[in-house]
């Protein structure tokens, strides 16, 4: 959908921005460019929609080389989001979101009904939002309106450069989240640019990663994080790469120990002989329908179903189940249940169904076995991981 061929950038004074770039946006794609400052992110950006020419290269746009189309007749088919926003001062929200659609003729009353559509879009209330002033706003506010109006003409590409840069960090993670569910209803095909090696793990279904004009890796953000393919690319995503591969690496059926499991409804006396034979210290309990419905200790059983608690069962036994993820959710996400809930594992569930349970073990097992599949192009399940345990 946006393709750069070999494409470089010399500025008059001789600096070299960009240098021979080679890269490639599939058609409903999010790649995040992310580097230090200076390093040619928004000269890149900018070549895009014509408000720079390259001096060698070129960059195709739906298959057609921009430098052959009209820059006023490309601009409307690539919205465009930058950090300072830039909005019109002297306009409401509802007009500044209208801007691109009434520039390219709309009529009035349509225009601004998209802009009404676009603000709710973004979570602004049109009716309270849309006659004020952008000095009426926040800071996150007024980017979501920025957001707003480079959609409002409906372009198939948009461009962002450092679009959430300008707020706090709380407010950055909201808007970032924000952007991918709605990102998800529009599949645009975006070219995010950031210096937040975070923002760039966490937006991108691609990162392109940087050097000085030049792009030393591009590639999933798992596979960034997981083998960096030079020096250069490790340093800038960190020392904490693996912790980071944590948050974009899933939680697969595979990964799952499957625990000892006790019914609802069978006697406590019976579950404690049962688990004991098979040197469990806990049970994983579920209802008769499969669904998880918590855990017990076979100590506490085996207490329980002596004497007068001959009745009891397991269900008047069970813990509640606090660590619990859905399978898709990160490793990371598994980790901080298990830290927040002082929990030695946690269970995963697909809807109610109870699947299995991950434990630290484990954890690091698919860690370790998605690092390996990518450094190897193979699938996860086809790694064969030996633990200590084995040796
Ligand atoms: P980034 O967005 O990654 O911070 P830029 O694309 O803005 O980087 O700049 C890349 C390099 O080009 C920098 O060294 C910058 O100083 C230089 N540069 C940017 N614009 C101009 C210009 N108009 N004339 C000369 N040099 C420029
Ligand atoms: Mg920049």
């Amino acid at each position: 959908m946006i393709r750069f061929e070999q494409v470089s950038k010399v500025y008059p004074d001789g600096t070299t921005a960009v240098d021979g770039l080679s890269l490639e946006v599939a058609e409903g794609e999010l790649v995040t460019l992310v580097g230090p400052s200076g390093c040619g992110k928004t000269t890149t950006m900018m070549m895009v929609n014509r408000l720079i020419e390259p001096t060698a290269g070129r960059i195709l746009v739906d298959g057609e080389d921009i430098s052959t189309v009209d820059p006023v007749r490309l601009r409307r088919r690539i919205g465009y989001v930058i950090q300072q926003v830039g909005l019109f001062p002297h306009r409401t929200v509802l007009d500044n979101t209208a801007t691109v659609p009434a520039l390219i003729g709309w009529k009035r009353a349509k225009a601004r009904a998209r802009a009404a559509e676009l603000l709710d879009l973004v979570g602004l209330d049109p009716s309270v939002y849309g006659s004020r002033y952008p000095a009426q706003l926040s800071g996150g506010q007024r980017q979501r309106v920025g957001v707003a109006r480079a959609l409002a003409a409906d372009p198939p590409v948009l461009l962002m450069d450092e679009p959430f840069g300008a707020v706090d960090p709380v407010v950055r993670e909201r808007l970032q989240n924000e952007f991918l569910a709605l990102q998800a209803q529009v599949r645009k095909t975006v070219l995010l640019v950031t210096h937040d090696i975070e923002e760039a793990v966490r937006m991108g279904d691609r990162i392109a990663v940087y050097g000085q004009g030049r792009v030393e890796q591009f590639d999933t953000p798992a596979a960034v994080l997981g083998t960096p393919a030079s020096a250069y690319v490790a340093r800038f995503v960190g020392a904490d790469r693996g912790l980071k591969r944590l948050a974009v690496t899933t939680i697969e059926p595979d990964d799952l120990e499957q625990p000892p499991l006790a019914r609802l409804d069978e006697p406590a006396a019976d579950a404690a002989v049962r688990l004991r034979s098979g040197r469990a210290r806990w049970a994983v309990v579920l209802d008769p329908e499969g669904e998880l419905h918590g855990w017990v200790a076979t100590d506490t059983l085996a207490e329980a179903g002596r004497g007068e608690g001959a009745g009891t069962t397991v269900g008047d036994l069970a813990r509640r189940m606090e660590a619990w993820v859905p399978l898709g959710a990160s490793l990371k996400k598994a980790f901080s249940e298990m830290l927040q809930h002082d929990a030695g594992w946690v269970a995963v569930v697909d809807g109610s169904r109870f699947l299995g349970v991950l434990t630290p073990a484990k954890l690091h097992e698919a860690l370790r076995r998605s690092v390996d599949a990518d450094e190897r192009g193979i699938g996860r399940d086809e790694v064969e991981f030996h633990s200590v345990a084995d040796a």
